[in-house]
């Protein structure tokens, strides 16, 4: 089998592997404290025999945000995983769109990069294009409405 990220070296991949370990330590490390304060919270809760409407709508305001950030951190999570599977496989650090080689900096910096410098900026460049296109079509059409009254 084709080793696909034989541009970077093993101890470069050891080097990145390690990041996403620790990365990943610390958010299942979080995960169980959270538990640890889940617990604590639900005690609170069930002392207070007489709930305040104010209280709970707080609460939910902050298990809503909690959430929030859960998501970000299981999203998070996914692609570490991802890329351990790729590293695993052999193929990381190759980019999503255009099969090239992400730099090892950019890696080392953003262990979980999918796409190249280049395909990163283009995406962002289209998507600040579609915004332009969007809104240039627009006022293109006004003016063709006007131009046919
Ligand atoms: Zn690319």
């Amino acid at each position: 089998m084709k080793r696909a990220n034989s541009y970077l070296t093993d101890k470069q991949v050891e080097q990145i592997k390690v990041k996403l370990l620790a990365d990943k330590e610390r958010l299942t490390m979080r995960d169980e404290i959270d538990q640890k304060v889940d617990t604590l919270n639900t005690y609170h809760l069930d002392r207070s025999e007489l709930s305040d409407p104010v209280d709970e709508a707080c609460a939910n305001v902050q298990v809503a945000h909690e959430l929030r950030f859960k998501s970000r951190e299981i999203f998070y999570l996914k692609k570490i995983n991802l890329a351990l599977e790729k590293i695993k496989e052999g193929a990381f650090g190759l980019c999503k769109d255009c099969d090239s080689e992400i730099s090892f900096e950019r890696l080392l910096a953003r262990p979980t990069a999918e796409l190249c410098i280049n395909c990163k900026e283009s995406a962002e460049m289209d998507e600040q294009n579609n915004f332009i296109l969007k809104r240039s079509k627009s006022f293109g059409q006004t003016l063709t409405e006007r131009m046919a009254r």
